[in-house]
This record gives C-alpha cells, sequence and structure tokens, in this order.
C-alpha cells in the first residue's frame, strides 16, 4: 500500500508534489481530489492545435516547415507543451511571427507606393503630351513592367500590374489620338487665319482700288462722292465756304487719234497731277469721268480762289505735256460754281458743268465763273 503510494507519488509533476505536502496528504484517497484536477490530454492537443494556429504568420505567405515539425511533436506528447525548452521554442516563433508580418506589410506597402510614383507621373506626362512628351509615357509604362516585386508581394501585385500596363497603354492611345486631333484642327486653324488675312488684304486692295482711280490715283467718282457728303457738312455746320470747278481736255480725242490711246493715258496722269499738286489739303480733286475732273476748293476771299484756277490754268499752258520725248500741246475749259450761291451742291455742280459748257462753246481753252469772269 505504501509502496504503491510512493510509485504515484513519484509521477506527479512538481507542482503537484508542492501541492500534496502542503495539504498534507498521505494516502491514495487524498491523491484523489488532486488527481481530478489534472487537465484531460484531448483538451491539451486543442490548446496545441490553437497554439499552431496563432503561431503561423498570417500575412507572409511563406510556410514555415519549423513550426509543422515542431507541432507533429508536440502532438505525439502533448506533454511536451509543458516543457521548458519547446515553451522558449514556441516563444521564439510568436516573436518572430510578428516580425515577419511587420515586414510584408512594409514590403507590399512600398511596392504599392512604387506604382502610385509610376502612376501619378504617367499621367501627368500623358496630359503635358503634345507628341513629342509620349517618348516619356513610353518609359514610365516600361518602367511599370519592369518593377521588381518583393517576393512576398508577387501574386496580388502582378495583377496590379497588369492592370496598371493595360491602363497606360489605353491612356497612350487616347492621348496620341487627341494629339494628331489637335495637330490637324491645329493646321486647320492655322489655313482658316491665312485665308481670313488674304480675304482682308485683297477686301482693303479693292477698297483701296474702288476709291482711287487706276490711271490716274485720284479720287474715283465714287470716293469723291463720299467725300462731298463731308465736305456739304462740314459748310451746313461752318459754313465753310467753296467752289466747284468742273475740268475737261479739250479736243482730247484728237490726242488720242495723233498719239494713241496709251499717249492719251500719259496726257491725263500728267493733267492729273498737275491738278494733285495744286490741291490743298482740305480741298479734294477726282476724276468724274475720261477726261473730266472736279475739284472742291475752299476759299475765304474770292482772290484766292482765282489764284488756285490761275495757277492750274499757267501750269498747264506754260509747261509742255510730253509723251514719248514728243511734246504735246494741252489746253483744257473749266467752269467754277460758288456753293454759297445755291442751295444744294447739286445745283452748284449743275452750274459749274453749265458753265463749262459755256467755256466749250466759246473757244475752249477758259475757265468760267459765275461770277461772270473768264480766265484766258
Ligand atoms: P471736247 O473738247 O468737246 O471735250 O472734245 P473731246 O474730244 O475732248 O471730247 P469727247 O467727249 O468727244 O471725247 C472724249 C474722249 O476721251 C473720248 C474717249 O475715247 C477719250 N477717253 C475717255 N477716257 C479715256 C481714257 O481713260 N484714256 C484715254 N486715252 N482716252 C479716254
Ligand atoms: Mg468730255
Ligand atoms: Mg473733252
Amino acid at each position: 500500500m505504501h509502496n504503491e503510494f510512493g510509485n504515484i507519488i513519484e509521477q506527479l509533476t512538481e507542482k503537484e508534489k508542492s501541492n500534496l505536502s502542503d495539504n498534507n496528504i498521505s494516502s491514495n484517497e487524498g491523491l484523489i481530489s488532486l488527481l481530478l484536477k489534472r487537465v484531460a490530454p484531448e483538451n491539451v492537443e486543442e490548446l496545441a492545435s490553437l497554439l499552431e494556429q496563432s503561431i503561423i504568420p498570417s500575412i507572409c505567405s511563406e510556410t514555415d516547415d519549423e513550426i509543422s515539425r515542431l507541432f507533429l511533436k508536440i502532438n505525439a506528447d502533448v506533454n511536451l507543451l509543458f516543457d521548458k525548452e519547446i515553451q522558449a521554442k514556441i516563444e521564439d516563433f510568436i516573436f518572430k511571427r510578428v516580425q515577419r508580418d511587420k515586414k510584408v506589410v512594409i514590403q507590399k506597402t512600398s511596392d504599392i507606393s512604387k506604382f502610385v510614383t509610376l502612376m501619378s507621373q504617367y499621367l501627368n506626362d500623358a496630359i503635358s503630351s503634345n507628341g513629342s512628351g509620349s517618348k516619356n509615357v513610353l518609359n514610365i509604362k516600361e518602367k511599370i513592367q519592369s518593377i521588381n516585386l518583393t517576393k512576398d508581394g508577387l501574386i496580388e501585385l502582378a495583377d496590379l500590374q497588369n492592370e496598371l500596363i493595360g491602363a497606360a497603354s489605353l491612356i497612350e492611345e487616347e492621348m496620341s489620338a487627341v494629339s494628331s486631333k489637335l495637330k490637324s484642327g491645329k493646321s486647320k486653324v492655322e489655313e482658316l487665319e491665312e485665308k481670313v488675312k488674304s480675304l482682308e488684304e485683297e477686301l482693303n486692295r479693292t477698297k483701296n482700288e474702288s476709291m482711287t482711280d487706276h490711271l490716274t490715283g485720284l479720287l474715283t467718282r465714287r470716293a469723291y462722292s463720299n467725300e462731298i457728303r463731308k465736305i456739304e457738312n462740314s459748310y451746313q455746320r461752318n459754313n465753310t465756304q467753296y467752289a466747284v470747278v468742273f475740268f475737261d481736255l479739250d479736243h482730247f480725242k484728237n490726242i488720242n487719234d495723233t498719239y494713241g490711246h496709251d499717249g492719251g493715258d500719259v496726257i491725263l496722269k500728267t493733267f492729273a497731277k498737275v491738278l494733285e499738286k495744286c490741291t490743298r489739303e482740305n480741298d479734294i480733286v477726282g476724276r468724274y469721268g475720261g477726261e473730266e475732273f472736279v475739284a472742291i476748293v475752299h476759299f475765304n476771299l474770292n482772290r484766292e480762289l482765282l489764284q488756285y484756277l490761275k495757277r492750274v490754268k499757267t501750269i498747264v499752258t506754260a509747261n509742255d505735256f510730253k509723251y514719248k520725248d514728243k511734246k504735246v500741246k494741252v489746253t483744257f475749259s473749266a467752269g467754277v460754281a460758288i456753293r454759297s450761291n445755291h442751295v444744294s451742291y447739286a445745283s452748284a455742280i449743275q452750274k459749274a458743268d453749265m458753265l463749262l459748257y459755256e467755256s466749250k462753246k466759246n473757244g475752249r481753252n477758259q475757265i468760267r465763273i459765275e461770277d461772270g469772269q473768264t480766265i484766258s
């Protein structure tokens, strides 16, 4: 009996042994309550399995043979869980597990940040790209392709990498389409601008041409009409006195017949120059028709008007007109109406025309003024 009790005691754990002496247990019956406190082996097995689960790293995908080997051993003998050496090993695995998971998180984050940096660079380049920039876009796409993924991030990030490459290719295609559209749009705009510019120039030229007589450079009849409107306004407001002078070259048909049409043109040009030279800043002179000219001459005193008329007459009669080294005798007739003697400009020009007709009738080469004076 005592021997049996001694055998049992030897098999107890240290803790059970001290419990035995603390409670003065000395019989087999006394041992019953102590042994009932022992944990059932199946419960320990369950605990061992839970422990194994908690030691295996959850983020790091690498499996650990050392852990499996250790728990195979523990499963065969769950009491090993209470072995000091085994417990130290488990403690070491717990510490390593935290370290390994932490490392994987850091690696994955850095892979993603590499992608994000490259992608934003890609988008920036794509947006600011105007054709020449697409080379940079291509470089970044290549960089995404060649990112060396860390071992732990490989599976999930490889998918992301592929998606990004796809997105980059799509952006690239769209950018090149937009860029070529912009280019063709730009050239179309430039083309239109050039067209508008040339039309503008042509319009200006046509406008000037219609305002300036192509042969003599004087005002055309239309331009003259515009000018006369302004002069009339000024006359109505400020009573700026003026005379209407009608000129007509004498026997111009003969000049044409003698020197040809070209000769006639040269004479017309020369006569126009004389009129232009005598015309002051506020006055105007225009070609009214073939060899007919009209001038508006402002004056305060009749003397000033006479001076003008005499000047024109003197220049024409005192100088020889020339055509191809030939001297051409040119005379003209004129009729002069004073605006203030008429109710309107229309009436004044009619009077000038009438006086011109009288000059012709009275032997030509003379200027008839409506006050009755004649310069010949
Ligand atoms: P008159 O003294 O009565 O005015 O006689 P005229 O011969 O000058 O007058 P008429 O009206 O009979 O003839 C005018 C001529 O002027 C007829 C036309 O051929 C000519 N003529 C009109 N315009 C031009 C032109 O631009 N160049 C040339 N060379 N001749 C022109
Ligand atoms: Mg005539
Ligand atoms: Mg004539």
